[in-house]
């Protein structure tokens, strides 16, 4: 089902794209729990991670290549957090897979 990210993939509503290429889209979250907070999506419409086939595996080694890439250019190389919220118990709102991207203040247990 389609969700909020493939609006924004089309376009169809504004985002502040920090990446693009025909895979990946990476633009900053609207709602930042730190001063770096960027989401790293597929285009493809993949629900979450646990809906992922091995098919996406190159895929999600890209978003990983991407992640690393940003954590560079915004500065955070040395001390980032990379997550990924699987389902509503975990927390998950938008139910197209993206990795969240945190980074630029000392970041808490998980819990
Ligand atoms: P989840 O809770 O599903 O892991 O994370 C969804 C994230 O998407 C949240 O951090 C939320 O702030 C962000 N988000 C939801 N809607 C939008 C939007 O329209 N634009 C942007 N840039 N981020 C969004």
């Amino acid at each position: 089902m389609s969700t909020i990210f493939s609006k924004i993939i089309k376009g169809e509503i504004p985002s502040d794209k920090v990446f693009e290429n025909e895979r990946i889209l990476a633009f900053k979250d609207i709602n930042p729990v730190a001063p770096v907070h960027l989401l790293i999506i597929p285009k493809k419409e993949i629900p979450d991670l646990q809906s992922v086939s091995s098919e996406d595996l190159s895929l999600i080694s890209e978003m990983v290549v991407v992640a690393q890439q940003l954590a560079k250019e915004f500065g955070v190389e040395d001390g980032y957090r990379l997550i990924t919220n699987n389902g509503v118990p975990s927390g998950q709102q938008v139910f197209h897979l993206h990795f969240h991207l945190l980074g630029g203040r000392k970041l808490g247990a998980l819990g």
